[in-house]
């Protein structure tokens, strides 16, 4: 069947088409614009954008596939994590779909669809396959066997920020427009990345066992506050470019050495900041030095959109996984565990 997906845990409210891991349309629309003036996202904005946006979106998306919705088999939806009220409008509008077209609905963990993003472009993921998902609220290390039917196992994750909030609060002190992560990149290409040594932090030799594949980068996120004010006329460049370094170098350093530990030949690196230049180009020599095979999506799949939720909804009722049921409710904080997410609704 044709699975509609519907993301709305943040400012990006998308919609996807996809059949047997095969894109067929998707669309998206945007709140950011809305909260540039604040610096950050505003839940309250965040919910009322994707009011009005999601019925002209879930239509977009089905224009841009030449379906119709009758077309629509089954639908899934970010169940979380995420805003609260964000999540509850693409849950009631999701239960709205399923309930009119008739068709079983599925809860799906928004982190899952970051990783299912990838297999839109490159096909099913290997089993096993280390996972590094970096994105705005999120930095973590997986295992990941089959992603519907296995529990994702941690290696890591971050202590503090997530390594998009890095960028994301590095680029305000830094005077760089909102959103900070793509503003960071595009500095960083006029500026030297050795230009200042900013903390690798938990890489040391005094690293603790039980940290090797965690993350700290709330310490980078000071160190590039300090710099700032000690240097108000500072090259913004230099700056960018040496932290996006330093941020590039721990997640590579730390991935790969959890390939190496637990003999996985594969890399897949997902989430909004997987569109780092640096990032990517840093993954992709390491990677290549190790005789590691990485994978990454596409940019335009990177960052929050309904394919990647149609994706794991795609491979859970290709996997028989059970729908569920109507009173379905939001988990704004659900660790990653599953991909299918259920939570608060009665057993079957
Ligand atoms: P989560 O997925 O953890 O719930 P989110 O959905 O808000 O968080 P994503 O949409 O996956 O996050 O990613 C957004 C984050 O990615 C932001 O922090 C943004 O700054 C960062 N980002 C996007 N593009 C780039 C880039 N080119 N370089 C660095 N960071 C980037
Ligand atoms: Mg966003
Ligand atoms: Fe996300």
């Amino acid at each position: 069947p044709v699975v509609l997906g519907i993301e709305s845990s943040c400012d990006e409210t998308g919609a996807g088409l996809v059949r047997e891991g095969r894109l067929l349309g998707q669309a998206l629309a945007s709140s950011m614009d809305e909260h540039a003036r604040f610096g950050g996202v505003v839940p309250e904005i965040a919910a009322r954008a994707h009011l009005h946006a999601l019925g002209p979106v879930v239509r977009a998306a089905l224009d841009d596939a030449g379906l119709a919705p009758e077309d629509i088999g089954a639908v899934a939806v970010t169940t979380g994590p995420g805003l609260s009220g964000a999540l509850q409008v693409g849950v009631a509008a999701a239960k709205s779909y399923a309930y009119a077209l008739d068709v079983p609905l599925y809860g799906v963990h928004h982190l899952a669809g970051h990783v299912a993003a990838d297999t839109l472009e490159h096909g099913p993921l290997p089993d096993p396959c280390v996972v590094l998902v970096v994105s705005g609220g999120h930095t973590s290390l997986v295992l990941v066997r089959d992603l519907v039917r296995e529990p994702i196992v941690h290696l890591g994750d971050t202590v503090d920020d997530a390594a998009g909030e890095c960028f994301d609060k590095v680029a305000r002190v830094l005077g760089l427009p909102y959103p900070g992560g793509p503003a960071i990149d595009r500095a960083a290409r006029d500026g030297d990345p050795r230009a200042l040594a900013f903390p690798r932090p938990m890489t040391g030799p005094r690293t603790p066992a039980a940290h090797r594949y965690a993350f700290s980068f709330s310490g980078l996120k000071t160190a590039a506050a300090r710099w700032a004010e000690r240097h108000p006329g500072g090259s913004v460049p230099d700056a960018a470019a040496s932290l996006q370094e330093a941020v590039a170098d721990v997640l590579t350093r730390k991935a790969l050495d959890a390939c190496r530990a637990h003999g996985v030949g594969t890399l897949v690196v997902v989430g909004g900041v997987a569109a780092n230049s640096r990032v990517r180009a840093l993954a992709e020599e390491r990677c290549a030095a190790a005789g590691v095979t990485l994978r990454v999506p596409p940019m335009r799949l990177c960052t929050d959109n309904g394919a990647m939720i149609a994706a794991v909804g795609d491979l859970l009722v290709r996997a028989g996984a059970p729908a569920v049921p109507p009173g379905v409710s939001i988990d704004p904080s659900a660790p990653l565990e599953r991909a299918a997410l259920a939570p608060g609704a009665p057993a079957p």
